[in-house]
């Protein structure tokens, strides 16, 4: 894995980790296919946002945006918190409407991906929450994340891998139950690198394939949109995917 310095502030891992993943507003996209508009990522009812210890710290010094979340007592939400990792707290932010972008978290920066690693512990890209994939439009359009934004996190991840060995083991156990969740499901896992190539995971013998982004799947209602371009919109989709 490339060296990186885990002697870091949050203020620096913020600025360093600061592009948008696309070009693309893209909680436009998802919001009309939420409740209210709001998009999914920044909805509190579907996704709890968390902080480690230190960048909790930061933020409470910079900003009013966040607090410490409530939830309201129900056994998912129970269950979430017992399954928080170790150094990490849930945050509520005050909603999407008052979004400070610099004061994003860095789980706010990295949804709808995870860094996967392999089962030696390599960190070999980026992998989504295959949960979100009916909601979150980013998982339906691969092809629009950012090289320079995969960069950025593979980045803000090696640090923080550095700095908290226990978040690297805790994502290596994750990429695991992922791989079986998917083999389960006899599917593939969906891979980004950091180099801008798109690959398909055996879940089982963890081999390596790479696919072109136009044979990526899409989900929900944004798999339904595509069915339903036009044929003279199809050339210009082809000419803005990368093979
Ligand atoms: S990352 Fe996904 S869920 Fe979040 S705003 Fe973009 S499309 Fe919506
Ligand atoms: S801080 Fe911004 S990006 Fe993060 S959940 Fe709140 S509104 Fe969404």
């Amino acid at each position: 894995m490339t060296d990186f310095n885990s002697d870091f502030t949050f203020k620096e891992l913020y600025q360093e980790f600061s592009l948008p993943l696309s070009e693309i507003d893209c909680g436009e996209k998802c919001g009309p296919y939420n409740d209210h508009g709001v998009p999914v990522c920044c909805d509190i009812e579907l996704v709890v946002p968390s902080a480690y210890d230190l960048e909790w710290e930061y933020l409470q010094s910079e900003t009013e945006l966040w607090r410490l979340w409530q939830g309201s007592g129900s056994v998912e939400q129970e269950e979430l918190t017992r399954k928080v990792q170790p150094g990490q707290q849930l945050l509520q932010c005050l909603g999407h409407q008052y979004c400070q972008r610099s004061y994003r978290s860095i789980t706010c920066r990295a949804f709808p991906f995870y860094p996967y690693q392999d089962s030696s512990g390599n960190l070999l890209g980026l992998a989504y929450y295959r949960e979100y994939r009916n909601q979150c439009w980013i998982i339906s359009n691969l092809s629009a994340v950012k090289d320079e934004y995969k960069k950025q996190f593979q980045r803000a991840f090696g640090k923080i891998f550095q700095r908290y060995p226990e978040i690297k083991e805790n994502f290596l156990h994750f990429s695991g139950y992922m791989r079986r969740q998917v083999a389960d499901a006899d599917e593939g896992l969906t891979l980004l690198d950091f180099a801008g190539r798109a690959f398909m995971v055996n879940p089982i013998t963890e081999q390596v394939q790479e696919i072109s982004y136009c044979d990526l799947e899409s989900y929900g209602p944004f798999g339904i949109m595509k069915d339903l371009v036009f044929p003279d919109e199809v050339q210009d989709q082809v000419q803005t995917k990368k093979n």
